[in-house]
């Protein structure tokens, strides 16, 4: 099986005068790759190292004014909010959906929570089903299904449709055992191959699940970072059966605030219902101040799509830019559609990395951060085979704000190039000359 990195460190148990006694699901589980090479490369740049940091998936931009603003007014608020999420956030939501897709969510079938990540993992533990995921996904769906005790199906994907989700390939897992509930995850515009999906494959897809009757929790984190702003939720396809995942942490550029959000069907309220149960065990409700701010996000709001414009623009060109790099370098990626990810493959490069003793994606991301100061995230973290040589490349060490200052004035009638991409982004040059040097 794909998989990560999982080893067991029984060590401490000897040192340790009590049993350690962990549960077998968490027993030799790492840390989060992403969370770890954000610490990792963190540490090295007070050790005084230079980093490149393309290994972490954060937004670069910041948190547009006006939810700056509302946050700052409700800084006083201090009581715990409704389990499921302050109502006048969850009715902007649902304005949000019906502006954004033409989708008809009320305000009762949303849930927030601390992050989409923290529901992802409740709706494992409350759903009994197999997690069924394409690889490569994002690195968090696979340890959460192992800490719950879900079984895992990786669907296979190709290099040559860009790694996405075929019907076919779904179908395959599906006709094994047709009558298993499986939560199916399409995540897009992607993490970790920025690519995404058009409306005649997301129907395609819609139907298989339809026909299997599989829960289809569609992650849309990066939807409104689609580069040309044209996402289209394949909720719209099968409404009956998708839970839309998205939430504040990357087209608000608001990772570290914590806000997620689920979208349910109406014909899911259990699901809802049973989800806020844990939540009401666990987290509570997620923080005050953050929901009242997050209002402000989710409505509509001319400063707002102004800001989402230029996101959008500059995460184009880039994408655009960095991929062709890429494609002279003789190393193929999927095109960039949405987000800030490339998922670059070094194959060609195989028979020199070998003569290096690299023969794996893990040791070449750890030597090329070794020699080189770039960080990238192994794919071996997203669920590929070790020694395919590829890896997940996040175009985000730019200054946002400079970005953001260059696209409304210098640039804002001129079509974003090459010489905005010097003055935007010199340490992500530096960054591609150092890989194309190091692999010399
Ligand atoms: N899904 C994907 C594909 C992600 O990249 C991330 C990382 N932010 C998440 C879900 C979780 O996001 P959050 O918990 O910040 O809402
Ligand atoms: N989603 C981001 C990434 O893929 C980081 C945050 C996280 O994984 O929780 O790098």
């Amino acid at each position: 099986m794909p998989g990560q990195r999982i080893f067991c460190n029984l060590s401490t148990m000897e040192k340790n005068t009590v049993r350690v006694d962990l549960n077998l699901n968490i027993r030799g589980l790492t840390p989060s790759a992403t969370l770890a090479i954000n610490e990792k490369c963190k540490a090295l740049k007070a050790e005084g190292r230079e980093v490149f940091h393309l290994g972490f998936g954060q937004s670069p931009f910041p948190v547009p004014r006006p939810v700056v603003e509302t946050l700052r007014e409700n800084a006083w608020r201090k009581d715990y909010l409704a389990v499921k999420g302050l109502y006048e956030l969850r009715e902007a939501i649902s304005h949000f959906w019906e502006r954004k897709q033409g989708l008809s969510f009320s305000p009762e079938d949303i849930l927030v929570g601390p992050g989409s990540k923290e529901l992802l993992f409740i709706l494992q533990l409350v759903y009994y089903g197999d997690l069924v995921i394409p690889t490569p996904s994002w690195v968090s769906y696979y340890p959460q299904a192992l800490i719950v005790g879900r079984r895992v199906n990786w669907v296979k994907t190709h290099a040559e449709d860009d790694w996405r989700l075929t019907p076919e390939e779904l179908e395959s897992i599906c006709l094994l055992d047709p009558d298993r509930p499986r939560i199916v995850v399409l995540n897009y515009p992607s993490n970790p191959t920025g690519a995404t999906y058009s409306i005649d494959q997301l129907k395609e897809i819609a139907e298989i699940a339809r026909k299997y009757k599989v829960i289809l929790l569609s992650d849309e984190i990066y939807g409104e970072l689609h580069h040309l702003g044209q996402h289209v939720s394949i909720a719209r396809f099968y409404p009956e059966g998708t839970i839309i995942s998205s939430g504040l942490s990357k087209w608000c550029g608001a990772g570290g605030w914590r806000l997620g959000m689920f979208s349910f069907p109406k014909s899911m309220r259990w699901l809802l219902d049973a989800m806020a149960v844990v939540a009401s065990e666990t987290f509570t409700a997620t923080s005050a101040p953050i929901q009242y701010a997050a209002v402000a996000a989710f409505k509509e709001d001319p400063e707002i799509d102004a800001y989402l414009h230029q996101a959008r623009r500059i995460l184009r060109i880039l994408g655009k830019y960095f991929h062709n790099e890429l494609h002279e370098m003789g190393i193929f990626a999927p095109k960039p559609q949405g987000g800030f990810y490339l998922f670059p493959n070094f194959a060609r490069y195989r028979d020199r990395l070998l003569s290096k003793g690299i023969h794996n994606s893990q040791i070449m991301c750890e030597r090329l951060l070794q020699d080189t100061g770039v960080a990238l995230l192994p794919s071996l973290d997203f669920g590929r085979p070790n020694e395919e040589l590829t890896a997940r490349l996040s175009y985000v060490d730019f200054d946002g704000e400079l970005a953001l200052e260059l696209a409304f004035g210098k640039y804002a009638d001129k079509t974003l190039d090459a010489a905005f991409v010097r003055e935007c982004a010199p340490r992500m040059l530096e960054a591609f000359k150092r890989i194309r040097d190091w692999l010399r």
